[in-house]
């Protein structure tokens, strides 16, 4: 398999999050790296802002997907410290367990994806509900039995931390991220700092779902959305998958002043996508994809 590229955006020279100036500004990996993401947007971040980036980027890459990567051997920047073995739980029949370490490739597949409704400024209402699905492979289950570390009459149990806020944290940092790296931030009114930072819960206000027709694959694909007369921006993104796919979630990243402004910042975004291009010769871009869909 060939190493994949990475593709580098022009530097920022400003915090994307708070607007700040203050050096040493950090590149930003607009999907983490520990997701497989190449894009990198250098001098994008101050040193607060990656603070407080790092922590939800970390509850996603360790604690939510950490199993999953090393059972499917995701990129890691320290592949000598990734664990060669893992623990599952065997769970008897009168409800005690107890710890099995299985070698990492025997993990089970096994992971939580999160359905979400439109987006509640795209919809009129706060969407009160989103669906949590558990994925998992029910082969890698028999294997565990057939290879003799879980008894016929045993259940497994896999520990995972599920965490909701952290995941859509994610998608708004991936979601500005792109936008600002494609148009820049001063292309429109950015809606998604406050969430990005921790200073609105309100989730579900700005990230949401599409319909299957809507979906994509691995990328992330600029929209320009007319909601009632009001134009936004939005990015629909799909992560790589880990053995199933994801749904397509879409992040609505800020809005323009009227119709003009939208125009503008589509021709930068045309103009960004052709550079990205130049760089990246003809081959596919591994990891991620560039896509645009243009405003009724
Ligand atoms: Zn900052």
């Amino acid at each position: 398999m060939s190493k994949p590229k990475n593709v580098v955006y022009e530097a920022a020279n400003y915090c994307i999050y708070c607007g700040g100036t203050e050096p040493p500004l950090t590149d930003e990996h607009i999907v983490p790296f520990s997701l497989g993401g190449r894009l990198i947007f250098p001098k994008a971040s101050c040193v607060a802002c990656q603070k407080v980036t790092r922590g939800f980027n970390e509850a996603i890459a360790r604690s939510m997907y950490g199993r999953m990567r090393i059972r499917l051997n995701v990129p890691t920047r320290k592949p000598k410290e990734r664990p060669t073995e893992l623990s599952i739980l065997a769970i008897r029949r009168d409800g005690t367990e107890r710890e099995v370490m299985v070698p990492a490739e025997l993990y089970p597949r096994c992971y939580t994806v999160f359905k979400f409704k439109r987006a509640g400024i795209l919809s009129d209402k706060y969407p009160a509900t989103f669906d949590r699905e558990l994925r998992n492979s029910s082969e890698d289950m028999a294997e565990l039995v057939k290879q003799g570390y879980v008894q016929p009459d045993e259940d497994i149990g896999i520990i995972e931390h599920v965490r909701v806020d952290a995941f859509c944290e994610q998608l708004a940092q991936i979601g500005h991220a792109h936008t600002v790296a494609m148009m820049g931030m001063d292309s429109f009114e950015p809606l998604l700092p406050p969430l990005i930072l921790g200073n609105d819960k309100r989730y579900f206000q700005l990230i949401g779902g599409v319909s299957k027709e809507e979906a994509v694959n691995t990328g992330a694909t600029v929209d320009f959305i007319n909601h009632q007369g009001t134009y936004f921006v939005g990015c629909r993104v799909g992560l790589p998958d880990f053995g199933w796919n994801f749904p397509t979630y879409q992040i609505i990243c800020g809005r323009f002043a009227d119709k003009d402004a939208m125009e503008a910042a589509a021709a930068k975004l045309k103009a960004a996508a052709d550079k990205l291009k130049l760089i990246d010769g003809d081959e596919e871009l591994e990891g991620f994809r560039i896509d645009m869909a243009p405003a009724e």
